[in-house]
Parts: structure tokens; sequence; C-alpha cells
């Protein structure tokens, strides 16, 4: 039987995996296999069932068109133009629609960006950092470099005033340099919306997630962990309320409202799928591969498909197949063992499932306790989050004040357990 849910998530792929780029860690583009022949063009048919069955479908007033890759731009703006009218078309009344579109940036020209401004376009550009780390893995088909282009694209966004936020994969490369991250995309590029998605990328040919084995140029658990800890420590001092970290507020929500806003630190998934440019509908973006398809939205309704038996046993696999050592977490209320992608690793006592993040997700989670709880407490008060940023800098003058006074042998303020000369007196 199927229950539709009264709202749900679809990424569509309108050029299925095929990109003007070629990433050395892409997921996605060994996926060409999944259709030998294919032009992967969605086409008219394919496009205007998506977004009836989407508008259709949805019990809420606000509904979004995401469209992903492969690279979507490659479709070329009248595509995007006939998906207006569509949605114009199949609107229903009292309903708001917002589009989103995830690129690499390389096409993007005034034409383009004159379009996504006027349509109110949520854009997402994917950059991983300052040009040395952005071109460590993303190139195009040719080997170039791309930062240039990525960056010019991204100016002619802001020229245009188009919303924006900022895909930063965290990688081998990248991993042990946070701030350096933050910084230039606070401070250089003017980002205010920034997302980190890790790399932990599966060492096989298929793109699927098989095999236990991962590419070097997966982010390590401890660097992942450094890496949000060392951009958190400056965020929670002076930005909350200035700069959006996805991940930041997917774990404060765990704390407000005991639930994450994210997939990923949700207990269950099975809410966003991805929508192959032929009509396929797969379980989610990373499970595009024979086992997790759905059926085709020609054949059968979208709405039947994500409230379908299959759809529902993927959502709750996740909480289902979690290992004992996370049932016992204390941080299973905001972690629930992360994307299920990523559980490759084995607990201490050898049951497979774990996430391959989990000692960096634990540092993290245990570094930032104390802030989200007070930021959490502020919000429930009714108070704003920013003002974390003036009790911060009241406990950081006075935690000074004791480490001043602290003799060297004395346990270190901080409570850490550590003889202070160990410590925080260690650079002192
Ligand atoms: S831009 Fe995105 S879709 Fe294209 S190759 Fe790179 S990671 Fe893959
Ligand atoms: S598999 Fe990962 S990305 Fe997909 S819905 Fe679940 S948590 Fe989200
Ligand atoms: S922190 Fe580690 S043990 Fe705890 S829930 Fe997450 S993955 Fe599991």
């Amino acid at each position: 039987m199927s229950t539709a849910p009264r709202a749900f998530h679809i990424m569509a792929k309108p050029t299925g995996a095929v990109c003007n780029l070629a990433c050395d860690y892409c997921f996605f583009l060994a996926k060409e296999q999944l259709y030998p022949g294919s032009k992967f063009r969605m086409g008219d048919e394919v496009l205007e069932a998506y977004i009836r069955q989407v508008l259709e479908a949805h019990q809420v007033p606000q509904v979004t068109i995401a469209w992903q890759g492969g690279e979507p731009t490659l479709m070329g703006l009248d595509f995007f133009r006939r998906a207006q009218e569509y949605i114009e078309k199949y609107r229903k009344p009292n309903t708001t629609v917002e589009s989103t579109i995830q690129t690499n940036g390389v096409l993007l020209d005034d034409d383009w960006c004159e379009f996504l401004h006027e349509n109110k376009f949520l854009v997402g550009i994917s950059i991983d950092g300052p040009r040395e780390m952005h071109d460590a893995y993303r190139h195009d088909r040719a080997g170039k470099p791309v930062f240039d282009r990525v960056m010019t694209g991204l100016r002619l966004l802001q020229k245009h005033k188009v919303e924006f936020n900022i895909l930063a994969t965290v990688h081998a490369a990248n991993g042990d340099h946070g701030l350096e991250v933050y910084r230039f995309f606070r401070d250089e590029v003017g980002a205010r919306y920034l997302q980190f998605i890790p790399i932990v990328e599966r060492d096989n040919e298929t793109g699927y997630q098989e095999g236990n084995s991962l590419t070097d140029r997966s982010v390590s658990p401890e660097q992942y962990g450094r890496f949000l800890i060392s951009i958190f420590d400056e965020w929670v001092k002076r930005d909350v309320g200035e700069m959006f970290v996805q991940t930041f507020d997917g774990v404060l929500a765990s704390y407000v409202r005991g639930r994450s806003t994210l997939c990923v630190f949700s207990p269950t998934c099975g809410e966003g799928a991805a929508l192959e440019h032929n009509g396929d509908l797969y379980s989610c973006d990373h499970f595009v591969d024979p086992n997790h398809l759905l059926g085709n939205i020609l054949e059968t309704p979208l709405a039947e498909l994500m409230g379908s038996e299959k759809q529902r046993k993927f959502g709750r696999d996740k909480q289902d197949t979690l290992p004992q050592y996370c049932r016992d977490c204390r941080w299973l209320f905001t972690c629930n063992c992360e994307c299920p992608k990523n559980r490759v690793s084995q607990t201490p006592d050898g049951e497979p499932g774990l996430n391959h993040l989990c000692e960096g997700l634990k540092a993290f989670f245990e570094h930032t306790e104390q802030p989200m709880q007070l930021m959490a407490q502020l919000l429930q008060r009714g108070r704003a989050a920013p003002d974390i940023m003036q009790i911060m800098a009241e406990a950081e003058k006075q935690m000074e004040a004791r480490f001043a006074k602290a003799g060297r042998n004395d346990p270190c303020p901080c409570g850490s357990g550590q003889k202070f000369k160990r410590c925080h007196g260690r650079a002192r």
C-alpha cells in the first residue's frame, strides 16, 4: 500500500550524469553506465509530468522545484523557461514555488543570471575554497583547472543580485584548512550561506555505494572534525546571525526541536528522491542504482512512488540498521549515524555499519555541546541566537583570567583533567 507524504523533495537531473566538468571525486559521472546509448536530455513529456506531479502531490503551501546534475545548465535556458511556464500552469492557488539549481557555475553568463534573478532562483554553486583547494580535484574534461571560470560565474550571480549559497565539499586537500576555507567564502567571496559536504568516496568503478574501501581523496574522520570545529569556533564568536552554516543549523535544530532539519542527522531517510532525465525515480541522490529504482513517473505517479513500501523501507533502514554502538551513543539524538552512504566502518567491537566520520562527528558534537545548548536555551526563551556571541566573549574573558592565575602544575581551568602546562598552558 502507498501512503503519499504531504511534502517531499525531488532532485531532478535533466542531463542525468552528464557534466561539462570531470571532478575526480564525482560520484555521479559513472552513472552514465545506467543508461547506455542515452542522449541524457530530459524531454518535454518528463519535464511536464515532473512539475505537474510535484505541484499536485504537495499538501503544503511551499513547494521546491530542484534542479541538479550532472550539470543542469547544459540543458540551456529554453528548457528552464519551459519549466517556469509549467510551474505557472500547475501551481495551486496560494502555493509558493521556489526553484533551486545546483551548478558548477562555469556556463553562467548575463542571460542566465537575468533569468535566475527574474525567476527568484536560489542557486547553489559548487566551489571547494581558494584556488589551490578548489582545483585539487575539480577540473574540466580536458583536465584544466576551473577556479577562475567558477569565480566569474559567481561574480555574475552577485552582479545580478541572484540569491546563492556555497556548496563546498570537504576532502583530503582542504580538510586541514577549515578556517581558511571559511574566511575565503566570507571575506573574499562575500557569501553568507554555506553547505559543507564531506567526501567519503568508495573506491570502485560503479559509483554505487558498494565495497568498504575509500579513495585517498576522502576526508578522514579526524580532519572532518577539526574542519568543522575550527569554523565553529570563529563563527560562534563573531558570525552568528550573519553567516549560516547548514551543518551548524542542522545540529542546533536537534537541540531546539529534538530533530534535525537535515536528512543526514535525522533518524530516518526517504523524504528526498532523485529523478533521472527519463523519469526514473530513485530513493536518494546518493543511491541512484538498480536496487534503489522506485519506478518511472510516466508510468506510476510520483506521489505513489514516494509513498511506496520500497521507499518507506529505505527510509526506515537508516534507523533499523544502526549498530548497537550508535544506539548507545550520547550523540544519537543529533547524529543518528549521519548518512547511510558513509557507513563503511566497524565499531570497536567489530560490528559493521559504523559511519566513517564517527570520530570526527563525536569530536564536533562534544566541542559544540555547551554553546549549542546555550543557543537553544536563548531561542526557547525568545532571545536571538546572536546573543550567544556576547555570552561566549564574556566566558572567554573569564577563562583567560583563570588561565592567567593557573600554576604550571595545576589542573587546567578548561576542565580537560590535564595539567595546565600540558593543556592551555602549553603555548604560554
Ligand atoms: S561539477 Fe559536479 S557533477 Fe560535474 S563532475 Fe564535478 S562534482 Fe560531478
Ligand atoms: S541516504 Fe543520506 S543523503 Fe540520502 S536521504 Fe538518507 S541521509 Fe539523506
Ligand atoms: S557519533 Fe558515532 S557512535 Fe555516535 S551516533 Fe554518530 S556515528 Fe554513531
